[in-house]
């Protein structure tokens, strides 16, 4: 450790254990069949002149056909985490953990895989869609081609065939008149139809989980509201699976079943929806909620915002992350990292003050 109180991965797990869950319950204790399971995932980036930890000691799961909100401000580790599940950080990421997947009930650990391995199920049981659908696609091919690609990548069929399972796909994102679209080039789609036709790309597999990373931050409000009733519809119809990342609490309240909470690389809460939004237990979560614009918010009044900013993540307090940004800090939230423990069945909070459970 150095004086700022920066810390290596490693001196970080041996100082918090390499589960900072308490003996007991589980974080995955009431989801009846959990398809996608996080331990202690942790990922460190190699930097000047200390590691970077994007992602630290992470464990939640998704149960079958459930909807996952992962929320946290611009730079606390949301897409590193998706990209960890995925296999597709870059070499010199250093992950930690295990990422458990039971795609037809057969759990397996994503980070054991070989590539080909993961080649496959990324696309056909995975499948993930960004933020900005103009840098994932090919600008100078037909978009209906592009799905077709994605159907050809996993099943053995004639370009004809690919065709038209690329079109039905277009057509159950509620793409107008999809025959005629598939031909278009992605420049001469709207932000929210290039959007729809990313989402088609990624369900014409009919995968178990959708990781969906801020799909709707680039699009205008309006058109917003539409893709998050289309990712809604497509559950229902499909029985999806989903991790919905977010910075925004209002867009993730529209589509996740339980939510989780990110602050600096660290988990800081999970529960259910009612239990974020009803009764927050982090005073991060509580502040991510003051600062939420709701309809009730007067406008002569402005937003509350949090004090303070996030940690370099390159120097990582000994205790909460949040600490130093807290109102309600003790001394014990600076020791150490206080523990994630149960408030209520399924409702977790990583805070000493306010869930007295955290700090044993
Ligand atoms: P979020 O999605 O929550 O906004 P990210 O997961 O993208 O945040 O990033 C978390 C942290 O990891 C940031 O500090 C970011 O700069 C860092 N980071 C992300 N990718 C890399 C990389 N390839 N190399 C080094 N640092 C990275
Ligand atoms: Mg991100």
């Amino acid at each position: 450790m150095d004086v700022n109180g920066g810390f290596t991965l490693s001196e970080y797990i041996l100082r918090n254990g390499p589960n900072s869950q308490p003996c007991g319950r589980h974080w995955a204790d009431n989801i009846e069949a959990v398809l996608l399971e996080l331990k202690n995932l942790s990922v460190e980036f190699p930097a000047s002149p200390r590691p970077l930890l994007a992602v630290r000691d992470i464990s939640f799961a998704i149960g079958k056909g459930e909807v996952l909100g992962l929320v946290g401000e611009s730079g606390s580790g949301k897409s590193v985490t998706s990209l960890a599940i995925m296999r597709l950080l870059p070499p010199q990421a250093i992950v930690r953990g295990e990422v458990r997947f039971a795609s037809n009930n057969a759990p397996q650990n994503l980070l054991s895989l070989s590539p080909e391995q993961m080649r496959l199920l990324r696309g056909s049981r995975i499948s993930m869609i960004f933020q900005e659908p103009m840098t994932a696609l090919n600008p100078v091919m037909r978009v209906g081609e592009q799905v077709a690609e994605a159907v050809r990548a996993h099943n053995r069929i004639s370009k004809r065939e690919s065709l038209e399972r690329a079109i039905e796909s277009l057509r159950e994102v509620a793409i107008p008149d999809p025959e005629r679209r598939a031909r278009d080039y992605p420049h001469q789609l709207s932000g929210g139809m290039r959007q729809r036709v990313m989402i088609a790309m990624a369900i014409v597999n009919r995968p178990e989980l959708l990781i969906a990373d801020e799909p709707t931050t680039a699009l205008d409000v309006t058109i917003q509201a539409q893709i998050l009733d289309l990712l809604a519809d497509l559950r229902q119809k499909f029985g999806l699976t989903m991790l919905f990342i977010s910075h925004d609490l209002a867009v993730v309240s529209k589509v996740a079943d339980r939510v989780a909470v990110m602050y600096a690389g660290s988990l800081i809460e999970l529960g259910s929806k009612e239990d974020i939004f009803r009764a927050p237990a982090h005073p991060y979560t509580r502040g991510l909620l003051k600062a939420a614009p709701t309809l009730k918010t007067e406008r002569d009044h402005p937003l509350r915002t949090i004090e303070g900013t996030v940690p370099s993540l390159q120097s990582v307090p000994a205790g909460c992350a949040f600490e130093p940004r807290c109102e309600l800090s003790i001394a014990a939230c600076a020791a150490s990292l206080p523990a994630l423990a149960e408030i209520s069945p399924g409702h977790w909070a990583r805070c000493p003050v306010t869930n007295p459970a955290a700090a044993l």
